[in-house]
């Protein structure tokens, strides 16, 4: 178990499109292993391993209620809308208003290869679609309702209430 480095926005590797797994072997379960300790020493809520310079599907979620392990992940269905506030260990300091699904049906391996189906709804949707994201080379900061946020500079408050009104 250890630490990763994260890559920050700008590093040619996060806009790469990331592997399939094949099987696992002792590296996939030690960089799983990696990432989970990662994701929760930064404190996040998911982490894609091209963040930690590994081009392989593998995603990492834990949005308080425990550790969720996917390998080439599928998203098969998505329902409804969320309009909301979403940032990345990836670019730290910054936040950007999201549109994404709110229900969102991934279909994944987990970390004893066995296939998954799971249903997220709300931030766990958001994290769904974020990290699948990252696999494919994307961003969220690309996909922002009007650009991106320093932490610190407006209250979420306000951004949402703005958001709101142009709609
Ligand atoms: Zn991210």
């Amino acid at each position: 178990m250890a630490i990763r480095e994260i890559r920050e926005i700008g590093e040619p590797i996060l806009a790469k499109k990331a592997k399939p797994v094949k099987e696992i072997t002792p590296k996939i379960t030690e960089l799983i292993d990696d990432m989970l300790d990662t994701m929760y020493e930064a404190m996040g809520v998911g982490l894609a391993a091209p963040q930690v310079g590994v081009l392989k599907q593998v995603i990492v979620i834990d949005v308080g209620e425990g550790p969720i392990v996917l390998i080439n992940p599928e998203i098969i269905n998505e329902e409804g809308e969320q309009i909301g506030q979403e940032g990345c260990l990836s670019v730290p300091g910054k936040i950007g208003i999201v549109k994404r699904p709110n229900k969102v049906r991934v279909r994944a391996y987990d970390e004893n290869w066995e296939i998954r189906e799971l249903e997220g709804e709300g931030l766990l949707a958001r994290a769904f679609c974020h990290e699948t994201d990252h696999l494919k080379g994307e961003m969220f900061v690309d996909k922002t309702e009007d650009g991106v946020y320093n932490m610190n500079e407006l209250e979420s408050a306000d951004l949402m209430d703005e958001i709101e009104e142009e709609e």
